[in-house]
């Protein structure tokens, strides 16, 4: 690997440049059927980086975190045993109280959660819980089914989309942006009714308002005269872009920290009915 991407998912990488300011958490799981461990490396080297555009790729840190030679950025691996040991958990909980060397985080990374026994999870909930607030935990699995519910509930869950996913954006988003355009507050209910009664999961509810969100950036980006063309949600003001943006965006690290998703939905509609009307 030479260069910091995430194969296949692009949408990532740029939550991953939005967010890395103000984490929603000190904890992630990266699941899906994407390259997990690319998407963690892009965050641990979000994390570290010191250029404008985290992670910029080139700086000093952002070298090393590719080159694998961080010193804050621990791959927790156990090559004696199968599965990670007891004792190399315990190492990772006790040098988390240990100051970084270099940055202002310490990065813990776990590429294989397969190997990762309930027993041993156990070690790490207290660090979890209540470590320093400089070190920041990355799992990736297969399923976040791999981590205990105790373990999951302190994570924020990022899924990496997959080559074969990703491309267009969801059908749904670009019906979203018309409804807005059309600016009728009966038809966006009823979008988000209809999501619900069709009891969406929280992934594609997720996918759907991110998509959203990237055709209304899109939109603005052509109405700022920055080029593009004229997709949907382009009859918008770009104020309403903006703001509409803004909720959307809002919506999907709601459903990241759980919240239900018929709240999230009713929350949204009610948000972009004032967006409509601004
Ligand atoms: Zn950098």
């Amino acid at each position: 690997m030479d260069k910091l991407t995430i194969p296949g998912d692009s949408r990532l990488e740029e939550t991953i440049r939005r967010e890395v300011g103000h984490l929603p958490g000190q904890a992630f799981i990266f699941s899906g059927t994407g390259d997990r461990l690319a998407a963690a490396r892009f965050l641990a080297a979000a994390i570290q980086c010191r250029g404008e555009e985290r992670p910029c790729g080139s700086c000093g840190p952002c070298r090393k975190v590719l080159a694998g030679i961080h010193p804050d950025v621990m791959v927790v691996r156990d090559p004696d045993h199968k599965n990670l040991s007891m004792e190399v958990l315990r190492q990772v909980r006790q040098d988390a109280y240990v100051l970084p060397n270099e940055g202002e985080a310490k990065v813990y990374l776990f590429p294989d959660c397969g190997i990762l026994e309930a027993k041993t999870q156990n070690v790490l909930l207290k660090v979890l819980e209540e470590g320093p607030a400089y070190a920041v935990f990355l799992f990736c699995a297969e399923t976040a089914a791999q981590l205990l519910p105790t373990v999951r509930s302190r994570c924020v869950e990022w899924k990496v989309r997959g080559a074969e996913e990703s491309g267009e954006a969801d059908p749904r988003a670009a019906e979203l942006c018309r409804l807005l355009e059309a600016g009728s507050v009966p038809a966006l209910a009823a979008f988000f009714t209809g999501l619900e009664t069709g009891k969406v999961k929280r992934e594609e509810l997720q996918a759907v308002l991110e998509d959203g969100r990237r055709l209304l950036t899109a939109a603005l980006l052509y109405r700022s005269g920055c080029g593009g063309s004229p997709g949907p949600g382009s009859g918008l003001t770009r104020r309403q872009l903006n703001r509409g943006a803004d909720i959307l965006d809002e919506a999907v690290r709601q459903l990241r920290f759980n919240l239900n998703t018929g709240h999230v939905c009713g929350g949204v509609c009610a948000a972009l009915a004032r967006c409509i009307r601004l």
